[in-house]
């Protein structure tokens, strides 16, 4: 028996990375499950990997419209929606001094702008339903500051504090709202930003209790638990799956 059986998830951004982890694992657990992104082709192929427990959706969680005609596909197609993972998420470094305001809002309507757009449209689907489990993905860089990081680190403490809000508002409703904050993760979008897919980001991580990167199979864990009923009385709260990145202080080696 798995451990979300007769679930329906939507997960954005699970053409790769994190999400695709994510979806696998909900799959392999008896759910079924909407792989929604923009990159098309990837997620197309992502889907068709995991077989008819899960299809492809084209959906820019920027867009207001695009989440209303893919949450309504999912509930017609699976007949409910029991949990969303807003997963979704661009990088963008830049120094204070040049970052630019076109960046800025790009990061901040993919990231935050996604998050709230996707907690306002399963909102009332899950509520005539009885309720639902929202995991909204933030960070480490959503609980401390980075440097060169100032557009993602505000959406990932908007993440954070949305994520309370929603829990407060929602919880008369059975929707339970959590986030997860995930540390150094071996993915596509980390790899572009150490340098390509040469990069060594277990390098990165040689200081850390665990000694090593993460791998998107490491966050799946916990994902599984807030969608499942294990988590009942888990809302408002933050899941750090960071390898220990945050036990410490600067001082620590
Ligand atoms: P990734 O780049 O491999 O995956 C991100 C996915 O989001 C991609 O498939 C991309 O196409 C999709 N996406 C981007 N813009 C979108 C949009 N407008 N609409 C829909 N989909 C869109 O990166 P990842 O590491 O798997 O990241 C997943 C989440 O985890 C992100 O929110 C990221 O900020 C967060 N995160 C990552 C790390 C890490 O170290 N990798 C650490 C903490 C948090």
């Amino acid at each position: 028996m798995g451990r979300l059986d007769g679930k329906v998830a939507l997960v954005t951004g699970s053409a790769r990375g994190q999400g695709a982890a994510v979806a696998q694992r909900f799959v392999d657990e008896g759910a079924r499950v909407v792989v929604a992104d923009v990159l098309d082709d990837v997620g197309k192929e992502t889907a068709s990997a995991l077989g008819d427990s899960a299809y492809f959706r084209h959906l820019d969680v920027s867009d207001e419209h695009e989440w209303a005609s893919a949450v309504e596909e999912a509930a017609a197609t699976f007949g409910r929606l029991d949990v969303l993972v807003n997963n979704a998420g661009v990088l963008h470094f830049a120094a204070i001094a040049d970052q630019t305001v076109e960046d800025f809002w790009r990061v901040v309507s993919v990231n935050q702008l996604g998050c709230f757009l996707g907690m306002r449209t399963v909102a009332s689907v899950m509520t005539a339903q009885g309720g639902g489990s929202i995991v909204n993905v933030s960070s480490i860089e959503g609980l401390a500051g980075a440097p060169f990081l100032i557009a993602y680190n505000s959406t990932k403490f908007a993440i954070r504090g949305m994520t309370k809000t929603a829990a407060l508002e929602l919880g008369a409703s059975g929707i339970r709202v959590n986030s997860v904050h995930p540390g150094l993760i071996d993915t596509g979008m980390t790899r572009a930003a150490a340098g390509g897919d040469g990069a060594d980001l277990d390098r990165a991580c040689r200081r850390l209790p665990t000694k090593r990167a993460g791998r998107p199979d490491d966050v799946t864990g916990i994902m599984t638990f807030l969608a499942s009923d294990e988590s009942v009385y888990c809302t408002g709260s933050e899941f750090v799956v960071d390898g220990g990145a945050t036990a410490g202080h600067a001082f620590t080696h």
